[in-house]
């Protein structure tokens, strides 16, 4: 099956001269969700993972039923002030600006091996800080992946020894 025809690019979203990668039209198409879900289980079950985690908000449609499917937890890596009860957290840089990413303080425990989904890899500065902040709390993230990638950006580049894959690329 071609997923690649199942993503529809939207111009001038959400700012004039970005081209937006919209997941919609996959996530529509019953048979395409599936295949798109069976090609990252096989991705992601030789990192033998013990938990998924998933990047807000896209990224919650990629690793929640990824982790069902594997039998495994799911833990919610968020934007600041979403999440209730003791949090940690990073800051990261934007091309203007920062941002923060941030998930509950016992989510992950020393010695586990977490698997990060979201569904597009652009510059990686966003994967970066989730794969920081949960190695920050012990966890080992033997790899990532997503639905798309934009390789000309060379994200991947920026995961510091985390392994990853994308089912769809974006040269
Ligand atoms: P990065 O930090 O790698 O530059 O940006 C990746 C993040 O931005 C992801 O969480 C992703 O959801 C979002 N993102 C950036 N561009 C797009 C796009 O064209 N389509 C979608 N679906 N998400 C995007």
């Amino acid at each position: 099956m071609d997923l690649k025809a199942h993503i529809r690019g939207i111009p001038d979203f959400p700012k004039p001269g970005i081209l937006f990668y919209d997941i919609s039209t996959l996530l529509r198409h019953g048979p395409a969700w599936k295949e798109a879900m069976r090609r990252l289980a096989e991705i992601v079950r030789p990192y033998r993972p013990t938990v998924l985690a998933g990047i807000e908000s896209r990224g919650f449609l990629v690793a929640a039923p990824l982790a069902l499917e594997l039998g495994l937890g799911f833990v919610m890596l968020r934007k600041r002030g979403k999440l209730p009860g003791a949090i940690i957290g990073l800051n990261y840089a934007l091309e203007y600006g920062t941002d923060r990413i941030e998930m509950q303080a016992d989510a992950v425990r020393p010695g586990d091996r977490v698997v990060v989904l979201d569904d597009l890899l652009a510059t990686g500065g966003t994967l970066a800080a989730c794969i920081n902040l949960l190695r920050q709390a012990g966890a080992e993230v033997p790899g990532a992946a997503s639905l798309i990638e934009l390789t000309f950006l060379k994200g991947r580049d920026r995961l510091g020894g985390t392994a990853f894959d994308a089912l769809i690329a974006y040269d």
